[in-house]
């Protein structure tokens, strides 16, 4: 039923001049190959390519463009995704220009450029599905046929819908990419990048770097990958159930001053079905009110546990300014909403009531350090109604 681990690295020759399907492990290999195909089965596109992980797929696919080219870049990228754009690829002559991918008339004027005063329309257009950690929704198909009017490619990062949610592709983009580190792969034990392609110029193009630069995904790797595929519809419908219930729950507690999860009714960015998304993902993000300090909530979890990372079985909360986001600056930070305040949640598939109970006595404890610090101060009459209500 399983597909064999080959763990070789050279192959024989029949003779000299009998070229073997495959020869030397980098440039292809059977394990490495059922995964490549799985994936571009299930994101519908022409081929596919694993990588030893996310960054090396954005870094395989980035490479395919040429000193000189524009890159529109999403405002809210994963942040080892800017730091590669910023310090490693503009040194290589990128030219990285950031964006609100959901201000059409924005979008439309960065990809357009300026002919002139010498800036040249985009090459491409790079965005993430749901942005990290804000969970806004980007509108694939609308944002392709932008890049599309202008000769520029779509290039997506699908690593928080999955292709269960969303396959890019088939609303036009060109380029699909994951972390399959995260809900691919899904039990924090892997570090896997997943490339898929609509057309064959661009499959060469991505073959070359990937064996050019040689980041390529390990045998073992690719059957940890190919089985947590096999469970990822169980796992992320679970994850967005759990990811509900407990996105209604923070809605209506005191502590609690908003709730970034798309799956909401009433959120700013509903209408998911309209934007091609068949759910809102497992992940989302709550600010605490004024005056509470988020850390005594995330330091008295249980369940929950205090790490980076998501899109696996186990649920996992963090702060992005102290944890995934503190490389960017500040005011970066403020600009696309990521306060101080902000905790960001990856929903494992735990018991829903266990994951509430767990956040209710971490804001229990946090409340009563609220207390302790402002005993003397007005502030907590403010407070106080609203938590007792
Ligand atoms: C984690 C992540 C990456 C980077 O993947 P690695 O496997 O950690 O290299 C890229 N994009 C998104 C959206 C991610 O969450």
């Amino acid at each position: 039923m399983n597909p064999p681990i080959y763990n070789s690295t050279t192959y024989a020759f029949e003779r000299v001049d009998a070229m073997p399907r495959y020869d030397y492990a980098r440039s292809g290999n059977p394990t490495r190959d059922f995964l490549e195909r799985q994936i571009a089965q299930l994101e519908q596109g022409k081929r596919g390519f694993a990588f030893a992980s996310g960054l090396a797929a954005i870094h395989a696919v980035l490479s395919t463009f040429k000193p000189g080219d524009r890159i529109v870049v999403g405002d809210n990228i994963y942040g080892g995704t800017y730091s590669q754009l910023n310090e490693f690829f503009t040194r290589w002559g990128l030219v990285v220009e950031s964006v609100n991918t959901r201000d059409d008339a924005a979008l439309e004027s960065a990809v357009r450029g300026d002919r002139a005063n010498g800036v040249a329309p985009a090459r491409a257009v790079y965005f993430e599905t749901l942005t990290n950690p804000l969970l806004k929704v980007n509108d694939v198909r609308a944002i392709s046929a932008t890049a599309h009017r202008h000769g520029a490619l779509s290039i997506v990062d699908n690593t928080f819908a999955t292709p269960y949610l969303q396959q890019p592709l088939s609303l036009g983009a060109d380029v699909v990419i994951h972390s399959a580190t995260k809900y691919l792969a899904g039990h924090s034990d892997v570090n896997a990048g997943l490339v898929v392609v609509s057309s064959e110029d661009l499959a060469n193009r991505v073959y070359f770097a990937q064996n050019r630069l040689g980041g390529v995904l390990a045998p073992a790797e690719c059957d940890s990958v190919r089985r947590g595929i096999q469970t990822l519809a169980l796992r992320m419908d679970r994850q967005q159930e759990n990811a509900n219930a407990l996105a209604r729950y923070l809605l209506a507690h005191p502590l609690v001053k908003s709730v970034h999860y798309p799956g909401l009714p009433g959120a700013g960015d509903q209408r998911l079905a309209a934007k091609g998304l068949k759910g809102a993902g497992g992940v989302l993000s709550f600010e605490v009110v004024p005056g509470v300090d988020p850390a005594d909530v995330l330091n008295n979890l249980h369940i929950f546990r205090l790490a980076v990372s998501l899109g696996a079985v186990e649920s996992l909360a963090e702060l992005p300014c102290r944890m995934t986001h503190f490389e960017l600056p500040r005011e970066e930070r403020l600009k696309v909403g990521i306060t101080d305040e902000l905790v960001r949640l990856a929903v494992g598939i735990e018991d829903a009531n266990d994951l509430i109970e767990d956040l209710g006595q971490a804001f229990d404890i946090a409340y009563a350090r609220y207390r302790e610090r402002h005993i003397d101060s007005d502030v907590l009459g403010a407070l106080t109604p609203k938590v007792f209500a």
